[in-house]
């Protein structure tokens, strides 16, 4: 597959047109096949590109400029609907290929099952990685009414791949009470709603680390993103998650991959989820990517 077979009528504000010159690949996985409530974070990706040409290009945040970091989009993968099975296959190919390519993928969702093909492309290359996962939602059913691939089982799915211990969940606030007992049994880590503290104990334990990055835009709370599919009462603020991103790019981490998921537009009418959106996209590109 080449990058340019993903289409999109939009590509993310300031995107370099060559992918061969480019350090990144910004790529969409429009599914939303599984969602257990809302559907419609299938039209995530495609928002976010087109709210994204309202933001500055420059971040006072870091005092960088998009100018300074080179990075493709290739749209969206053409996903075929109602298929889980097929949709994650083409994702983990088309992330190998990134992967293959030394590009840092940064995915746009898509209901959250889209991290998991990711994660197995990932680990394929960094067999020792760890991940930060970002989410109101603990993600670690085993299944969901007997289906094993659903939203709410990719980070069940991710301690079993790379091992429990190498993964670490922030901002949870929701979840089977088994869930919550599989995080305190199977030696995860798991910071209950909040974010932005127990990050600072945790980045310097991960400094030299392999660390892809998993964020659920429903961490927060549904008055700073109500567009989402699963909104969940008492998250963080976009203030927080910004600090966050900032505290992740001036950490030694070594990041290496990294999506925003669970972006539903349709729910939200005055576009401040996609827009928030847009504007955590700038700030990682402009602090994860490493040349
Ligand atoms: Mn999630
Ligand atoms: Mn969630």
């Amino acid at each position: 597959m080449r990058f340019d077979e993903a289409y999109s009528g939009n590509v993310f504000i300031n995107s370099h047109p060559l992918v061969e010159e480019s350090d990144a690949v910004i790529y969409g996985m429009p599914m939303d096949w599984t969602v257990s409530f809302r559907p419609g974070s299938r039209f995530g990706p495609a928002r976010i590109r087109e709210v994204s040409l309202g933001l500055e290009e420059y971040s006072p945040y870091v005092d960088r400029h998009l100018d300074e970091v080179k990075y493709y989009d290739a749209g969206d993968i053409p996903l075929p609907f109602g298929n889980p099975a097929r949709s994650l296959q083409m994702i983990e190919e088309f992330v190998t290929k990134v992967l293959q390519a030394n590009k840092f993928p940064l995915g746009l969702g898509g209901e959250h099952l889209v991290s998991w093909p990711v994660f197995k492309a990932m680990y394929n290359k960094y067999q020792d990685m760890a991940i930060i996962h970002i989410d109101a939602h603990a993600d670690l059913r085993e299944e969901y009414e007997g289906e094993p691939l659903s939203h709410s089982t990719p980070i069940r799915k991710a301690c079993e791949l790379i091992g429990a211990e190498n993964v670490y969940s922030f901002g949870i606030r929701s979840g089977m009470k088994e869930e919550f007992q599989f995080a305190k049994d199977s030696g995860m880590y798991m910071a209950k709603f909040d974010v932005v503290e127990p990050l600072k104990e945790v980045l310097p334990k991960l400094a030299g680390r392999n660390v892809y990055v998993t964020i659920d835009i429903d961490v927060l709370d549904p008055a700073h993103a109500p567009g989402t599919g699963t909104a969940e009462a008492g998250g963080i603020t976009s203030k927080e998650l910004l600090n966050a991103i900032t505290l992740i790019s001036n950490s030694k981490l070594n990041i290496i991959g990294t999506d925003l998921v669970e972006v539903a537009p349709a729910y939200d009418p005055t576009e401040q989820t996609q827009i928030a959106a847009s504007k955590f996209v700038r700030e990682i590109l402009l602090g994860w990517v490493k040349k």
